[in-house]
C-alpha cells in the first residue's frame, strides 16, 4: 500500500461523482442467466450514476493461462482445442443474451479477438515459453471479450452500456503480471472518459484486471485483480460507493469450505480488509482496498444471486468494537532460514536483501537475530540460486508446505489473551508465532500446511462459536437496497 500517495486514510474526499462502481466478479457473469441477473441489479442503481467493471466470464482465466502453458510446452494442438472450445461458450453467451442486431456486430469483433488469440499461442508455442508480457497479453484477453459481451447484454436489457477499453484508461508500469497504476496518468484517463459518458447518463462499462503500459503493451494488475481496477475507478471519480459483486453473501468470518458455520461479517474497518485481503482472504485482491482508502469510498462487498442481502460494509470506521472479525489461511509458505558463515554485519545484511530482491522476491520478516535470519517466501524457485549467490557468506536453508494463519480484527494484537487461547487450543500443533510489523491488527502464526485446516476450524469454534448468536442478534449493517432509500 506504501505506493498509494496522496490523502491520508480516512481523510474525507468530496464526491465529485457520487455514481457507484459497480464490479461483477467471473461467477456473477459467467453465463446468460448471470449477466442478466446484473443488468437487473444495475438498473436498481441506475440514480446514482453507475459505471460498471466485469472480470472474465468463470474459469476463463484458469483456461487461457492453461492453453499459454501448454503451447509453452509444445502442445500446440491442446492450446488450441482449448481455445476453440473457449471461443464456443462465448459465442454461445452472446447468442443467449444480446439482441440480433448486437449479436451480427459482436461475432466478427469475437472472432478477431480469437484470431488474436490463437497467433499468441503460436507465438508461445515458437518461443518454448510463456514470458510474463505475452501472459498478461492472453489472460488480458479475457476480460476484452467479457467486458464486450455484458455491454451488449446490458443493451439488450435496455440500459444505455457504453464499452470503454480499460487498456486505454488504467496506465501502469511495466511489471507484468503484477503491474502498478501510474496514478496520475490514470487518474486523469480515467475521468475524461468516464465522466462525459456518465454526464449523458450513460453506463460505461469496462474489464477489470487489465491496463497497459504508457507504450500500450497490454499488462494485468495481478491475479483477481478486477477488485482493484474497481477500486482504482472509484478513487479516480471520487465515488459514492464501490460495490463488489461476487457469489457469498460478503466477507465471512473464516473461508466457508473449512468452516461451513463461519458467518457474515456485517462491517469491518478499511485495514481490517486489507489485512485479510493480505493474508489470504480469497474475495478480495490485496490492492483493491488502497485505493478506496485514501478516497475514503465505502466499499461494498456483495452477493449477485443473493442481491437484497446485507453484504459487508468496508469503512475507515467501522463503530462496533469486535476484536477478531475474521481467520485467514496462506498456504503454500517457504520459511528460509539465512545463517551467517561469520556473522552478520550490516554489509551483509544489504547484500542478503539485495540478492532476493534480484531474484524479485517479496519478503516477510520471520525473525532475525544476531547470527540468522528467518524469511517466508511464496516460491522456492530461485532459492538453489541465491544458495549459490550466497555461498562463503551465508548458508541458506528452507523448509516448504507451510501456512500462515492469521487472525484479523481491530485491536486484537492489545489482547494477550488472545495468543495464550491459540496456544492452549493449538497445543498439540508446532507453532510459531509471527507479528507482522507494527500492525495491531492481527497475530499469525505459522504451522505445516497439513495441519492449516484444522488449526482454522478449531479457533473459529473456539472464537465466533459463541458470538455466532450476539453477532445475528447485532446485525446493525444498512440493508444494500432500503426500500426508498437512495440506494434503490
Ligand atoms: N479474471 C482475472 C482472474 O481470474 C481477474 C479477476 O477475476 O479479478 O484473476
Ligand atoms: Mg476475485
Amino acid at each position: 500500500m506504501s505506493e498509494v500517495v496522496g490523502e491520508q486514510p480516512g481523510q474525507a474526499a468530496e464526491s465529485h461523482s457520487q455514481s457507484v462502481v459497480m464490479k461483477f466478479g467471473g461467477t456473477s457473469v459467467e453465463d446468460a442467466a448471470a449477466i442478466r441477473r446484473a443488468a437487473q441489479i444495475v438498473k436498481l442503481r441506475l440514480r446514482n450514476k453507475p459505471v460498471v467493471v466485469v472480470s472474465a466470464l468463470a474459469d476463463v482465466t484458469d483456461q487461457l493461462l492453461e492453453a499459454g502453458k501448454a503451447a509453452a510446452r509444445g502442445q500446440l494442438q491442446v492450446a488450441t482445442d482449448a481455445l476453440q472450445a473457449l471461443q464456443q461458450r462465448h459465442e454461445q453467451v452472446v447468442l443467449d443474451s444480446a439482441g440480433p442486431r448486437d449479436s451480427e456486430c459482436l461475432l466478427p469483433q469475437l472472432e478477431s479477438d480469437f484470431q488474436q488469440l490463437r497467433q499468441l499461442l503460436q507465438s508461445i508455442s515458437s518461443a518454448g515459453e510463456l514470458t510474463p508480457r505475452l501472459q498478461d497479453h492472453l489472460l488480458g484477453l479475457g476480460e476484452c471479450l467479457a467486458s464486450k459481451i455484458v455491454q451488449a447484454a446490458f443493451a439488450q436489457a435496455g440500459l444505455e452500456a457504453v464499452w470503454v477499453d480499460a487498456r486505454a484508461c488504467i496506465v501502469t508500469d511495466a511489471a507484468h503480471t503484477q503491474a502498478t497504476p501510474l496514478w496520475e496518468e490514470t487518474n486523469q484517463q480515467l475521468q475524461s472518459v468516464l465522466l462525459p459518458l456518465l454526464a449523458q447518463g450513460k453506463v460505461p462499462l469496462l474489464g477489470g484486471f487489465i491496463g497497459s503500459t504508457r507504450d500500450g503493451i497490454p499488462t494485468t494488475l495481478g491475479r483477481g485483480g478486477s477488485d482493484y481496477t474497481a477500486s482504482i475507478v472509484g478513487a479516480a471519480l471520487q465515488a459514492a460507493r464501490i460495490e463488489i459483486w461476487s457469489d457469498v453473501d460478503g466477507i465471512l468470518t473464516a473461508d466457508p469450505k473449512l468452516c461451513p458455520d463461519a458467518h457474515r461479517v456485517p462491517a469491518m474497518s478499511f485495514e481490517e480488509a486489507a489485512d485479510l485481503a493480505y493474508f489470504g482472504a480469497k474475495i478480495l485482491h490485496p490492492a483493491a482496498i488502497a485505493p478506496a482508502m485514501r478516497k475514503n469510498v465505502p466499499v461494498w462487498v456483495v452477493n449477485s444471486r443473493n442481491p437484497e442481502g446485507k453484504g459487508t460494509e468496508i469503512v475507515a470506521q467501522p463503530g462496533d468494537d469486535c476484536c477478531i472479525k475474521a481467520i485467514t489461511a496462506k498456504k503454500g509458505i517457504t520459511v528460509v532460514d539465512v545463517e551467517a558463515v561469520r556473522w552478520f554485519a550490516p554489509e551483509l545484511l544489504r547484500e542478503i536483501f539485495d540478492v532476493f530482491e534480484r531474484h524479485q522476491y517479496g519478503l516477510d520478516f520471520l525473525s532475525a537475530s544476531r547470527g540468522s535470519l528467518s524469511l517466508l517466501v511464496t516460491s522456492t524457485s530461485a532459492l538453489p540460486a541465491i544458495t549459490e549467490e550466497l555461498k562463503g557468506l551465508a548458508n541458506v536453508r528452507w523448509e516448504s508446505e507451510k501456512a500462515l494463519v492469521c487472525l484479523v480484527g481491530e485491536k486484537v494484537r492489545r489482547q494477550p489473551e488472545i495468543a495464550s487461547q491459540v496456544f492452549r487450543a493449538l497445543s498439540d500443533v508446532d507453532l510459531r508465532m509471527i507479528c507482522h510489523g507494527a500492525s495491531e491488527r492481527n497475530i499469525s502464526f505459522l504451522l505445516d500446511e497439513s495441519k492449516a485446516e484444522d488449526s482454522v476450524r478449531r479457533l473459529h469454534r473456539l472464537f465466533f462459536q459463541s458470538r455466532f448468536d450476539r453477532y445475528s442478534a447485532s446485525n446493525t449493517a444498512q440493508p444494500m437496497c432500503q426500500a426508498g432509500g437512495s440506494w434503490q
